[in-house]
């Protein structure tokens, strides 16, 4: 999921919906836009991608300087009572000492405790999201100080999250104390904008200041300076590594590291902790061209376009079943099957989930009469369920958690696999920390419901 928040910009609603465009790769199922004027608020939002939902029309209704916006994928257990239009953000919440509009990127796990303790005490929801448990928390505090009661929510909700709050005449951003979520801030115009990645300040000509940190809330009000608050004093910088391996676009900077500088090192290192003796090096697309470049680069091994991307089909992994995303797999991808044939193929791959999207890409360059496919994965196994906002919620779907690498190999039909150790990320992005939960199972926070199921864990 991808937010977006434009603060004291005319036109505020025509460049959200441009930065929604450039976040568009993080969701795909639905989008929305919400603006002020000052005194009312605007809201357009539908289930489809942004070219779906929006026309010059619904723009238009958009008033005011201030507006937020978001894309989405249903993400919490793969289940889909949390699709349909009643989830799309931002929400709008009314409210007698006033109206604000609320957008959220990442998932929290002690929602399900704070749900039933708010609705004991006379809460209703509208949705499954986590945001108007936030919501709730926020109007629940009868101190007067905004920024007190929304400091307080936030030290009562765990788990990954970049919130934007707007109101009449404030936006609040606020980020994780573990950082788990990426927001940044940039500025245009004299106004401000804050997205979840910087390459939609690039589409809207905007110059990024700085990252939002874990555990910061910036406060951004009409006629003066931003004011920033450290809402808890434990904070760590455990950002999603996936956002460096898979979410982010390569023309991203991620908290001071350039996403595809990060993928190329990955590849470099993979070159050099396996090489293989290969005619080419290809990537999957678009997420893994750049640590494909990086595996050539070092191993000298010529890179090439081996596989074309159909751009107007979505993520396979969007597709909410399982059969529906083996038909997208072969519908996204092609082999270029004159440059294949009769080659010995070195495979740069993100990640493997399930195993579905890798064993058929394994095929289809066999088919084309590759000779052989060595396989090298940007990540090390994911062996644990990610709770935080990332579609992989169960050990049973995930690969690798149930067989070994050799057994994995075997299913894919690779002649050789290989995943990047976890030191290598760190390496990779020149930091210390990062959350690596779904690799090693070492969770930045505690998990409450989202437990995990111990008796398959066992296995290993
Ligand atoms: P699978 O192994 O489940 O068939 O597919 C894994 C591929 O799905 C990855 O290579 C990646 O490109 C893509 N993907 C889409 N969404 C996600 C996600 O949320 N996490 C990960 N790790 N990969 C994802
Ligand atoms: Fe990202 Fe994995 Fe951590 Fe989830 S568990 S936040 S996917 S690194
Ligand atoms: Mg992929």
């Amino acid at each position: 999921m991808g937010v977006i928040g434009v603060f004291g910009c005319k036109n505020a609603a025509e460049l959200v919906y441009y930065g929604l465009h450039a976040l568009q790769h993080r969701g795909q199922e639905g989008c929305g836009i919400c603006t002020t004027d000052g005194t009312d608020f605007y809201r357009e939002r539908g289930e489809g991608l942004v070219t779906e939902i929006f026309n010059e029309k619904k723009l238009a209704k958009l008033k005011g300087e201030y507006a937020i916006g978001h894309v989405r994928y249903s993400s919490s257990n793969g289940n889909n009572n949390n699709s349909g239009l009643d989830n799309v953000q931002p929400f709008l919440f009314r409210h007698h000492t006033g109206d604000f509009s609320m957008a959220h990127n990442g998932n929290l796990v002690n929602s399900r405790q704070l749900k039933m303790s708010l609705e004991s005490q006379g809460s209703i929801f509208q949705s499954s999201s986590d945001t108007e448990i936030l919501a709730h928390l926020i109007k629940m505090n009868r101190r007067k100080d905004r920024i007190d009661a929304i400091g307080e929510a936030l030290t009562m909700i765990e788990g990954a999250y970049a919130f934007l709050i707007l109101t009449q005449d404030k936006l609040y951003v606020c980020r994780d104390k573990n950082g788990l979520r990426p927001i940044s801030v940039g500025k245009l115009n004299g106004g401000y904008i804050v997205s979840s990645e910087t390459c939609a300040f690039e589409a809207i000509g905007a110059t990024f200041v700085r990252d939002v940190g874990p555990g910061e809330m910036v406060i951004f009000e009409k006629g003066k300076d931003p004011e920033s608050i450290l809402f808890t004093e434990e904070y760590s910088h455990n950002m999603c590594a996936m956002e460096l391996i898979y979410f982010a676009r390569p023309d991203s900077e991620i908290e001071g590291f350039n996403v595809h500088t990060f993928r190329k090192n990955s590849g470099k290192y993979l070159a050099k902790l396996a090489p293989v003796e290969a005619d080419l090096v290809i990537g999957v697309p678009d997420s893994s061209i750049s640590g494909a470049i990086g595996y050539a680069e070092e191993s000298g091994i010529p890179y090439e376009i081996g596989l074309i991307k159909n751009k107007y089909i979505g993520r396979t992994f969007i597709q909410p079943s399982q059969e529906l995303r083996e038909k997208g797999v072969r519908l996204k991808l092609s082999p270029v099957r004159s440059l294949i044939t009769g080659k010995r193929v070195v495979l740069l791959d993100d990640s493997i989930v399930r195993g579905t999207t890798c064993k058929h890409i394994v095929k289809m360059l066999k088919d084309a009469g590759a000779k052989e496919v060595h396989v090298r994965i940007c990540c090390p196994p994911m062996r644990h369920p990610c709770f935080y906002g990332v579609d992989t919620s169960t050990y049973e779907e995930l690969i690798s958690s149930k067989f070994n690498v050799e057994e994995v190999r075997k299913m894919i039909e690779a002649d050789t696999l290989f995943y990047l150790p976890e030191e290598y990320l760190l390496k990779g992005g020149n930091r210390t920390e990062l959350c690596l939960a779904c690799y090693n199972g070492k969770y930045p926070t505690h998990l409450y419901q989202s437990k995990p199921d111990f008796n398959i864990e066992k296995k290993f």
